[in-house]
């Protein structure tokens, strides 16, 4: 077997959506399913599909055009770049967008391809990453794009919890529903899908107080079963669906302390070191070229992580209750932004289980 290894366990990811789903759907709100933490594979894609998603969303157009045979609407999270325009009014069904500049050549291009290009506009309710801050800004926006030819406006969205750290509650979330009903009547027209945000507005729905919006877009709380505004486990839910494994290629006994004068490390940090004695030091191929070390816990609670370098992990067995010996694996689970590194790592075998 090859190693390092991501095992991603599809009957977990499958479970946690359709926990989730059947937990929003009774409040009238649809899943967009987020991918871009594996990357659009399709065949995890699926397994949201199987779960019963709605739409499948992804910040990276390459990774939309990974999924194009999953025959089920597509979003693209990430404010489109122009250079870009074609891609997406390809690919992508609806995307979301806060600049007229973009949305003007999203026409033009959808109009080549003699099609009609949705669009969710994005508000920004204060944690200040993408969006129309001021009102007055968004409606002057609308006002032009209802002469567009190549574009329908389906909607308005906001992201929260990403930038800025605000956590979505009913009062900021209620802005949004204000000015959909606001915008609806002036310029007359039907915004279908009110998108209020993501893993982090899952307690809202887990409290029934999310009036008014109808779509989440969930990465996070899909793959981890895990609401990010507090960190909590979701009921029925699971948070091993992704593990790692990495291959031990030394094991000896040697001080806590390097030995000699320190200066800065490979990344230009000087360390710092607690004397615990002589310890029981395993190094592991695996590093910080393909992951996140904050973001890594082994399954073994005997064992720490003491850091280590691009190619090389770092672990402390000494209080394990196991003699580990060159050529064991170790197990982790992963964070999100651990899973998203890792998946991206080339040098890292996925394993799908089905
Ligand atoms: C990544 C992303 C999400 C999903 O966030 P999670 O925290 O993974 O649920 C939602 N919306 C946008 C715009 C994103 O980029």
């Amino acid at each position: 077997m090859k190693y390092p290894r991501m095992t991603i366990d599809l009957s977990i990811i499958r479970n946690n959506v359709k926990t989730i789903v059947e937990l929003c759907n009774k409040q009238d709100i649809k899943i967009a399913g987020v991918t871009k933490v594996f990357c659009g594979n399709p065949e995890i894609a699926k397994a949201y599909i199987d779960g019963g998603v709605s739409y499948l969303a992804d910040s990276r157009i390459e990774n939309l055009i990974r999924m194009k045979d999953l025959d089920i609407p597509k979003i693209m999270l990430r404010l489109p770049m122009k250079s870009e325009a074609e891609y997406i009014v390809e690919y992508v069904d609806i995307s979301l967008n806060s600049e007229l500049e973009t949305i003007k050549l999203l026409s033009e291009k959808a109009m080549e391809k003699n099609k009609i290009h949705k669009i969710i506009l994005m508000v920004d309710l204060g944690d200040l990453r993408e969006g129309f801050y001021e009102e007055d800004s968004l409606l002057d926006c609308i006002e032009n794009i209802i002469s567009l030819k190549g574009i329908e406006i389906i909607g308005l969205g906001t992201n929260l919890t990403c930038y800025g750290g605000v956590i979505p509650t009913e009062e900021v979330l209620n802005r949004l529903v204000k000015l959909e009903r606001q915008i609806e009547e002036k310029y007359n027209i039907e915004l279908e899908i009110l998108s209020g945000g993501n893993s982090s507005t899952v307690h809202l729905v887990e409290n029934c107080k999310i009036n008014g919006l109808n779509n989440l877009r969930l990465g996070e709380s899909l793959i981890l079963g895990i609401e990010t505004a507090y960190g909590e486990q979701i009921k029925d839910t699971d948070d091993g669906g992704f593990r790692l494994q990495a291959e031990i290629i030394e094991v000896k006994e040697k001080p806590s302390v390097p030995i000699g004068e320190i200066g800065k490390d490979a990344f230009g940090n000087v360390p710092t070191f607690i004397d615990r004695g002589i310890r029981k030091r395993i190094l592991c191929a695996i590093g910080k070229q393909d992951i996140d070390f904050d973001g890594l816990y082994p399954l073994d609670s005997g064992i720490t992580i003491l850091g280590g370098s691009s190619d090389h992990l770092i672990l402390d067995s000494s209080d394990s209750e196991i003699n580990y010996k060159v050529g064991d694996i170790i197990e982790f689970k992963l964070s999100y932004v651990g899973i998203l590194r890792a998946m991206t790592s080339e040098y890292i075998e996925k394993e799908i289980i089905k």
